[in-house]
């Protein structure tokens, strides 16, 4: 039978059991250093990843139904935590001419000023990353990558919008993009590119 990572005996002895239990630790840490972010200035997780997001994206993602996608919720609970955001006057709805059902999500003044301050909240998982070599970092970031494409394809994780999952990658001779007309080295590829446009899954018959 097959062992869990989480089981000691079976983890000691496996390389790809102690990477599995290290991710769980990691991604514990970005929920402790989230919390205490929120904490700070009185929101949830997901209030502070929404505000955040708003900061870096442009105004195509910054709507309901593309955060619930992005963050793997339901447009209900989108909605509820852009509500209260809306309350606390840190974003404002700007309705769209066309539609009055759809709007784009901007940062209010004060909104901006909370998404900068807290979008800095993963300093202390980027402090000994920073140490790391340049070919340790490559290697990281590369089995990275390659974790993310596995749970993007398998459904567990919706958008990406990575090299391997863009219509202008081509992997043909290592890594090209077809948009900015050039190679691109391991440490190149992206992990959330604001090109990015989607590949077509083509049917098998
Ligand atoms: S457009 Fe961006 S995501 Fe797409 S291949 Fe080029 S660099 Fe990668």
């Amino acid at each position: 039978m097959k062992s869990s990572p989480f089981d000691l005996s079976n983890q000691s002895k496996s390389v790809e059991g102690k990477i599995v239990a290290s991710l769980e630790r990691v991604s514990q840490a970005f929920r402790v250093l989230l919390w205490n972010q929120s904490k700070e200035f009185s929101l949830s997780p997901i209030q502070v990843q929404v505000l955040i997001f708003l900061l870096h994206h442009s105004s195509e993602k910054r709507k309901v139904s593309y955060l619930a996608d992005e963050f793997n919720m339901t447009k209900a609970t989108i909605s509820d935590c852009v509500k209260t955001l809306e309350q606390k006057q840190l974003i404002a709805k700007e309705y769209e001419p066309h539609d009055t059902r759809s709007y784009i999500i901007q940062l209010t003044e004060s909104g901006e000023g909370i998404a900068k301050k807290t979008s800095f909240f993963a300093d202390q998982i980027q402090i000994p990353i920073d140490k790391l070599s340049a070919s340790a970092k490559e290697n990281l970031l590369s089995g990275l990558l390659e974790i993310i494409r596995h749970l993007n394809q398998t459904g567990i994780i919706t958008i990406q919008r990575m090299c391997s999952t863009c219509q202008f990658y081509n992997s043909d001779n290592g890594h090209f993009c077809r948009l900015l007309n050039q190679k691109l080295a391991e440490t190149e590829l992206r992990t959330d590119c604001e090109e990015h446009i989607p590949r077509v899954k083509t049917q098998t018959p």
